[in-house]
């Protein structure tokens, strides 16, 4: 059997015909930006966030950038990120023209680690900008403590994280402000690119609707600087309809991550590791061996598809050589032992046997009930 780490005509396949009646809908309004799609899909997954305010923007990127920019953080401010992320929330702190401080994660949970963001403070950090990494929030409690102390903005990276709980709350409603992606293969994916902002700050989400649209509101009058960073009426219209499906999706995945976590839970193998207090929504489900190279080799050897999330550490990309970096042993430990499954809401419990059975017999042994 063949399996592929994430197929994503199939995955989109249960939503196809709602999907091509929502952007029949959009082209035959002749409104193609900042109409009625966009305006519904902000009000509807602001209230699915909890949160007052949403603000579609172009993409993950551009939304944790611009959040950055509405606070005024840029040249001579630092910005506290966590050592191993996609090097997304990175290039946002960098293009907002901000120092990049990284923390290192707790190795178990691969999230910013709390008891290690308060030695890196210094009189010019302005926010810190968890990340809540493979779908599964860090931990927010302390980190806003923190912040408090240190009248720090907290801004969540919640680009892997739609529908995720922390103590019952939504990722997006953890922090000051938060950044979404749409990126097609997030839990919540366009078909294409697309971000929000949620936030509950009335004034942070007037600015971000003025720097998405070349700083305007009113046609012609421009009172920013901004940028052209819109999600589209296309996209936000396949989003109001995967919206729907969200909690359903994300339950899909959790009993997924069990099935796979019984089926290798006699592996040699780190298993993903959750918080107590928190609803993980699974956008991977990441392992962690020394053995990673040749595991993945006998998988794809077998036809299963695995990817790594994310083998090159931000801080040994090329983008970064020119600058230094402390020592960051457990996100350079992490690049070469992480791996992720195959995982998709469209996996059914004899593929996630078959990858767990050839996960064994990588290491000699038989695989769970
Ligand atoms: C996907 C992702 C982003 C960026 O989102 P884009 O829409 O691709 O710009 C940012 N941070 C994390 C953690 C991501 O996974």
């Amino acid at each position: 059997m063949k399996i592929d780490f994430l197929n994503l005509k199939l995955a989109n396949a249960r939503y196809e015909d709602e999907i091509r009646s929502a952007v029949g809908r959009v082209i035959d309004s002749g409104r193609y930006v900042l109409g009625e799609e966009t305006l519904a899909f902000e009000r509807e997954f602001a209230a699915y966030c909890g949160v007052e305010h949403c603000i579609g923007v172009a993409n993950g990127l551009d939304a944790l950038h611009l959040i950055l920019r509405a606070y005024g953080i840029g040249p001579g401010d630092e910005v506290i990120v966590p050592s191993n992320t996609f090097i997304a929330t990175w290039l946002a702190v960098s293009q907002a023209g901000a120092r990049i401080v990284p923390v290192e994660p707790d190795p178990k949970t691969c999230n910013l680690d709390p008891q290690r963001v308060e030695a890196a403070i210094t009189p010019r950090t302005r926010a810190i900008m968890p990340v809540h990494l493979y779908g599964q929030p860090a931990d927010m409690d302390p980190i806003n403590a923190i912040a408090r102390k240190h009248g720090l903005r907290v801004i969540e990276d919640a680009a892997q994280a739609h529908g995720a709980r922390y103590r019952g709350r939504r990722a997006g409603s953890l922090g000051d402000a938060a950044g979404f992606s749409f990126y097609p293969g997030k839990n919540l994916g366009a078909l294409g690119d697309g971000g929000a902002v949620t936030t509950n700050d009335p004034e942070l989400a007037a600015t971000l609707r003025k720097l998405r649209n070349y700083g305007s509101e009113v046609k012609y009058r421009h009172d920013l600087a901004g940028v052209n960073s819109r999600l589209d009426e296309m996209q936000s219209a396949v989003l109001r309809v995967k919206l729907r499906y969200l909690d359903e999706d994300n339950a899909r995945r959790a009993a997924l991550a069990g099935a796979y976590a019984e089926a290798l839970a006699k592996a040699p193998l780190q298993l993903p590791v959750a918080l107590p207090h928190v609803g993980p929504v699974w956008h991977l489900f990441v392992i962690q061996t020394p053995h990673r190279d040749a595991l993945q080799a006998h998988l794809t050897e077998r036809g299963i598809g695995t990817l790594v999330h994310y083998p090159i550490a931000s801080h040994h990309q090329r983008a970064y050589a020119n600058e230094t970096w402390p020592d960051l042993p457990i996100a350079t430990r992490l690049q070469s032992e992480v791996l992720s499954l195959p995982f998709a809401t469209y996996l059914q419990a004899e593929h996630v046997h078959t990858v767990a059975q050839a996960v064994m017999d990588y290491f000699g042994g038989v695989s769970g009930p």
